[in-house]
């Protein structure tokens, strides 16, 4: 999970469309298996389009799962679950782009108290509730107010399962790598043998790389910058 940039502005004749549906699961007497009903009709539908379209521009190239950046997105998730909250399974600002393995995890559950509530990664910026450890772990960020870690990151990361081994391997591969490849261009910088230009090109194609978007973003861009060697990078910048 890392912060996502905020969602475009969908095309009028889709918000239109989104509209109606709303309006005609509002009125059903069985509001629960009329929002399934829609939903699936609307997710085959043209009209349909812009909206993946402008799920998938947000969580980038390669179009990785907004919740774990590891798999391909498959799946429009509804972040507060259609068969608890069928009146928003056609609102756009309720989904998410994310992969079949965490919407499965996820499924029909939402923690309804505020301490233990989802993070949504498009709403709230993910690092001011996780750090990324030298493992790859997820770690929810403890709380000195109430000495304790931080309730929506520990549920989040259960439900999710944000921690599961494929994950962690994969993003501590990634940071090693990271790791390795900003040692190798310090280097050249000190040797003058790679021009500032090339060099900001090279940390912005780590930025978009699709494989664990997560770490590079907590390295290159969040908290994680300050910490060697990535703070004598930043500050090459
Ligand atoms: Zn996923």
């Amino acid at each position: 999970m890392r912060p996502l940039p905020q969602r475009p502005v969908l095309p009028n004749t889709t918000q239109a469309k989104l509209k109606t549906a709303t309006s005609r699961i509002c009125r059903s007497a069985d509001q629960k298996s009329t929002a399934a009903k829609v939903f699936r009709a609307a997710r085959r539908t043209g009209w349909f389009a812009p909206v993946v379209r402008a799920l998938g521009r947000m969580t980038g190239e390669g179009q990785p799962c907004m919740f774990c950046d590891s798999n391909e997105a498959s799946d429009v998730d509804h972040f507060r679950p259609k068969a608890m909250f069928p009146q928003l399974a056609l609102t756009w600002e309720n989904f998410l782009w994310t992969c079949g393995v965490c919407n499965r995890a996820k499924g029909d559950s939402f923690p309804q108290d505020t301490q233990g509530r989802l993070i949504n990664p498009v709403d709230e910026n993910a690092w001011d509730f996780f750090f990324l450890d030298e493992f790859g772990n997820l770690t929810p960020l403890w709380r000195q107010a109430e000495q304790q870690l931080d309730r929506r990151a520990v549920s989040t990361c259960d439900l999710l399962k944000l921690n599961r081994q494929t994950l962690q391997q994969r993003r501590h591969r990634r940071l090693r790598q990271l790791h390795r490849s900003v040692l190798d261009v310090l280097e050249l910088h000190r040797t003058n043998r790679i021009k500032l230009t090339e060099l900001r090109q090279r940390v912005e194609a780590w930025r978009t790389e699709p494989f664990q978007a997560d770490v590079a973003d907590y390295f290159l861009r969040g908290p994680g910058h300050s910490q060697s060697p990535f703070a004598e990078l930043i500050r090459l910048l």
